[in-house]
């Protein structure tokens, strides 16, 4: 599509990113916690809320025939998307959270006994620790840690002696939210397969940065959000291999995911709508899809050429500034977001300063303590960049950062 030609092109359909911030023209680096949205998807959501509204799957009449053929319209996309064998493996809810808290609930209740022991990383978000941690708590299982190395890379050489037969899921990261790390996930899957273990993967940053097919990778499940895939806020995804969600018990109970309801007995509907219980957001569903038709016109030899000049620069740029420390790989083998720390400048001032130039980043704790007690830091700095941030704005990024560095040192 010529719209999508270039990346300045693709800017045009973001009307967020045309404003000032501070008086100064805004350049978004905080794409890690959310993105921006494109025309199509602020549109879709206006046009179902000014008209086009009606609760799915309940009624006959025109209003609510239109949005569940938008809702189930959105699931067809998000499976040819991930490349799911069927659509009644992607459920909807309300985000990466949501979605793992589904499975450590509903996997927990039926699969996890005392003595037993869930695996994440070292390197994880704590929406893929704390729901493992309150099944373990309710259960009597543990969480085994895999450690992180330097680079913030996944130590492999202990993931041996980690995986034994009292480990009951593998749940990890596709790519760190801090480190930009993209994490060797097939070969986790491949391990963790070797012994029956089923894996979780938690894709919140790495559907953003790559075309993910869900029977090639294998995993049992994969996690994400809409909202940084340019998509509404408030949107989800778990995809699930069938034959696990008709094993797993359901979640949350309510409307929709039901067979039969007495009060003696209540039966389940099979999946997806087992795990869709009450009215979902089926606006923000929607345009999910509208966001995923997006991201299809992208062009991604012109997408990937742009991450990997601005991940060369900034990596460049970053190696000659005195006191600056990265963290995770310093190699092309990362999405274009890199959490820092300047000696002598707190982070959260830093940001401050920046915020006055026009330049919106991330900084403190970033929802992972245990990477920065890792990496022995209470604070970090994050630029994220998206699809439509260009090697211009990599440039002004630096020129602020070096500005701000000057004032506060
Ligand atoms: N996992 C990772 C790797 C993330 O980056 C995030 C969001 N920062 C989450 C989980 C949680 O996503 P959400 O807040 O959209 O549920």
């Amino acid at each position: 599509m010529e719209n999508r030609s270039s990346i300045n092109n693709i800017r045009t359909l973001f009307p967020a990113l045309n404003q000032r911030v501070n008086g100064k023209k805004l350049v978004y680096l905080d794409n890690g916690a959310t993105s921006q949205k494109p025309l199509s998807v602020i549109e879709l959501v206006n046009e179902m809320n000014s008209g086009v509204n009606g609760n799915i799957h309940r009624a006959v009449h025109e209003l609510s025939a239109k949005t569940t053929s938008l809702y189930e319209g959105a699931r067809d996309k998000v499976k040819n998307f991930i490349n799911a064998s069927q659509r009644e493996e992607i459920i909807f809810t309300a985000g990466t959270t949501a979605s793992i808290n589904l499975v450590a609930s509903s996997f927990s209740q039926k699969y996890l006994n005392p003595g037993d022991a869930v695996l994440v990383s070292e390197g994880e978000h704590h929406s893929n620790i704390v729901p493992w941690q309150m099944a373990c708590d309710r259960t009597g299982a543990t969480l085994r840690v895999l450690p992180l190395d330097d680079n913030g890379c996944w130590r492999l050489d202990l993931l041996d002696t980690l995986l034994d037969s009292s480990v009951k899921i593998v749940s990890v990261a596709h790519v760190s939210n801090i480190l930009g790390v993209i994490n060797p996930i097939e070969k986790v899957i491949e391990r963790a397969h070797s012994l029956n273990i089923p894996v979780l993967i938690d894709g919140a940053q790495g559907i953003v940065h790559s075309r993910v097919d869900v029977q090639k990778l294998d995993c049992e499940f994969y996690a994400f959000s809409g909202h940084k895939m340019y998509g509404p806020t408030g949107t989800g995804v778990l995809f699930g291999k069938y034959h696990w969600l008709e094993k797993l018990p359901p979640y949350l109970g309510g409307g929709d995911m039901i067979e039969s309801v007495s009060f003696e007995k209540t039966t389940y509907t099979q999946p997806p709508l087992k795990f869709e219980a009450g009215t979902p957001n089926f606006i923000g569903m929607a345009a999910l899809g509208a966001a995923i038709d997006f991201i299809l016109q992208i062009d991604t030899e012109l997408a990937s050429k742009n991450e990997k000049e601005i991940v060369e620069y900034v990596l460049k740029e970053f190696s000659a500034i005195e006191g600056l420390t990265l963290y995770g790989q310093h190699s092309q083998n990362k999405i274009p977001l890199f959490s820092f720390t300047v000696k002598g400048a707190h982070p959260t001032d830093l940001a401050m300063l920046m915020d006055k130039m026009g330049v919106a980043l991330r900084s403190g704790q970033m929802c992972s303590e245990p990477v920065m007690d890792r990496f022995g830091t209470e604070s970090m700095l994050r630029a994220s960049f998206a699809v439509y941030n260009t090697l211009e704005e990599a440039k002004i990024f630096i020129l602020s950062l070096k500005r701000a560095i000057k004032m506060l040192t």
